[in-house]
């Protein structure tokens, strides 16, 4: 069966979706790279991509693996680590500190004034991540 046959599933995300489908109906065990290749039927190029798109996104989580023939493989599994979603609101993109801040023109990174290692961005940045914790539990 080839679940990427149609054009309307081509889509890098369509494979991202078809994908995560069928490491949830493989179970915790996950399956290997070579395996779902054969299922998705299309190149172990284009497949290595997008498992390391989902694998960035903390989505899957890939495991290198010797088969018995010495060949490499991928052990591909959905991770137990649901990837947070975030939802920006316009109030809060406006309380960055650097909007208002009288070092903007000065600041850059390598300067004396820098977003690297400046305390009033860390503190702000410190304080709306302790508020989403907060409201998440
Ligand atoms: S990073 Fe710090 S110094 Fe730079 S503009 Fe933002 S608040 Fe100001």
């Amino acid at each position: 069966m080839n679940l990427l046959k149609s054009k309307n599933t081509t889509l890098p995300k369509d494979i991202e979706n078809t994908i995560i489908k069928i490491l949830e109906s493989s179970g915790n065990s996950g399956m290997n790279l070579s395996e779902l290749q054969k299922i998705l039927k299309i190149k172990e190029d284009k497949l290595k991509l997008v498992v390391a798109r989902l694998s960035r996104k903390g989505i899957v989580k890939k495991e290198k693996i010797k088969k018995e023939d010495g060949k490499i493989d991928y052990k591909i599994q959905l991770s137990t680590i649901k990837p947070v979603e975030l939802k920006i609101e316009l109030s809060t993109v406006i309380k960055i500190p650097c909007f208002t801040c009288k070092y903007i023109k000065e600041c850059g990174i390598g300067r004396e004034w820098s977003p690297a290692n400046c305390e009033i961005l860390k503190n702000w940045l410190e304080s709306e991540t302790n508020k989403i914790e907060q409201a998440s539990k």
